[in-house]
């Protein structure tokens, strides 16, 4: 199964577990708008850069369409279609008033130099600016894209529009960005993976975390797992990870990383490989970089008790089926890493109103809402002795339903 029918696959689970009619299910499937777009610039040798890129909205019902941006080689229209409707899902299970989208471009933006990256940004909000809007559609930062990123996006548009802060979130602080918005996904993983756990009678501190990914999500998730006294045992980027039994000292290893732009040949660390780094022993394993990466071929390999999906669909329909009769239990990515759209939903709000609230104010607040999701899934979960994914799917798609029901398809 590709990205896409792996999340299609959740949905069906949800469908049988609400008993859903086939009336609804093709439509709370199907995508409601797809772009695909031409991306070209001029790179600094004189030569012309010719990219794919792609914009899917895939439903509205609850607010407008909301979801990030990536750039990477292997985006591809099935790929942003799965990670679109997760949006829909996720922004349901946290209870933000926005449906779900995604975009990307075909493109490893490694290649290209600053300049080139900023051309192809500003080119690509000039050919989605048909479908977005700050009441239609707002994207956000995902892999390889940053606050650098959404700053030049939210130019380019409010050059074409005026003022108009509210088109995208993540934005860099300076320029009407929100407080905390930067380690938002990495502090939601916290709070998930903390009340999963209080569930079970155990705590944060002194458990063994594993993390594939250094960027935006794993490395503040490695921080504040850290300072709450969990133990960081394995993280790995691109390049490779590194391995300290008695845990890593994080503080230091984010100076390494930021030194020498990868966690490889940290002092005092093991290397270790990316695909040994999965099936390490540990409490909590965490998949924050790509999709698919825990699937059949490695899945009865894994040594956690828990997979915490920061990454989205970091487990494939397969490995989730393992995992199950396994009995590990899998947090999963439409509640995880839902930190990241509800702080981006903060940083709208404040943008509508022109108001800058406090960090301790984003972050309580965040705590609030995670808790709140953690609540419903961990009920639904009990009533139907499901996973904690068929009880997210459910939750979401049953939120998304009412909100269809009630707007009426006339
Ligand atoms: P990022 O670009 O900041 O970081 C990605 C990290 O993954 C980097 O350390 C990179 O070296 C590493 N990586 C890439 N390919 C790898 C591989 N093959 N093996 C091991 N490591 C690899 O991206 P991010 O924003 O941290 O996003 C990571 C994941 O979290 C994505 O799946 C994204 O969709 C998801 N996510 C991000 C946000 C957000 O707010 N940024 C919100 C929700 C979900």
């Amino acid at each position: 199964m590709n990205a896409y029918q792996t999340t299609n696959h959740f949905l069906e689970q949800a469908f049988e577990l609400l008993k859903l009619s086939e009336r609804y299910r093709t439509l709370l499937v199907t995508p409601s708008r797809e772009l695909r777009v031409e991306v070209v610039i001029e790179l600094d040798d004189g030569s012309i850069g010719n990219y794919i890129g792609y914009r899917v909205q895939h439903d509205n019902s609850r607010g407008p369409f909301k979801g990030g941006l990536r750039y990477h080689p292997d985006v591809d229209l099935d790929e942003v279609r799965s990670l679109a409707s997760l949006m829909t899902w996720k922004t349901a299970v946290v209870g933000v008033p926005f449906g779900g989208a995604k975009g990307g471009i075909q493109v490893d933006p490694g290649q290209l130099s600053k300049r080139e990256l900023e051309r192809l940004t500003r080119r690509f909000v000039d050919q989605i600016s048909v479908v977005i809007g700050p009441m239609v559609d707002i994207p956000a930062p995902d892999m390889n894209t940053n606050a650098r990123v959404m700053g030049w996006f939210y130019d380019q548009y409010s050059r074409r529009m005026g003022f108009s802060p509210a088109i995208v979130t993540g934005k860099p602080v300076e320029l009407h960005g929100s407080l905390g918005r930067e380690s938002a996904t990495g502090r939601g993983c916290l709070f998930a993976i903390r009340e999963v756990l209080a569930t079970a009678g155990k705590k944060l501190e002194g458990s063994r975390f594993v993390i594939q990914g250094f960027g935006n999500v794993g490395s503040f998730l490695a921080r504040l797992l850290h300072a709450a006294g969990a133990k960081v045992v394995a993280v790995s980027d691109l390049s490779g990870g590194v391995f300290n039994g008695d845990g890593l000292d994080v503080p230091a290893l984010l100076a390494h990383a930021r030194e020498h732009g990868r966690v490889g040949e940290f002092p005092g660390s093991e290397p270790v490989s990316n695909a040994a780094l999965l099936t390490l022993e540990c409490d909590v394993l965490v998949p924050a970089a790509l999709g698919h990466v825990l699937h059949e071929g490695n899945a009865r390999d894994v040594r956690a008790k828990y997979v915490l999906e920061a990454a989205n669909g970091p487990t494939s329909a397969e490995a989730d089926q393992i995992f199950n009769e396994r009995g590990i239990v899998c947090v999963p990515d439409i509640w995880a890493n839902a930190g990241g759209v509800t702080v981006s939903y903060f940083e709208w709000t404040q943008n509508l109103q022109n108001l800058k609230w406090s960090e301790d104010d984003v972050n309580e607040r965040l705590e609030e809402y995670m808790v709140a999701a953690h609540r419903s899934i961990h009920k639904l979960a009990t009533e139907h002795r499901c996973t904690l994914r068929a009880a997210a799917f459910a939750l979401g798609v049953h939120r998304v339903k009412e909100a269809t029901d009630l707007r009426g398809l006339g």
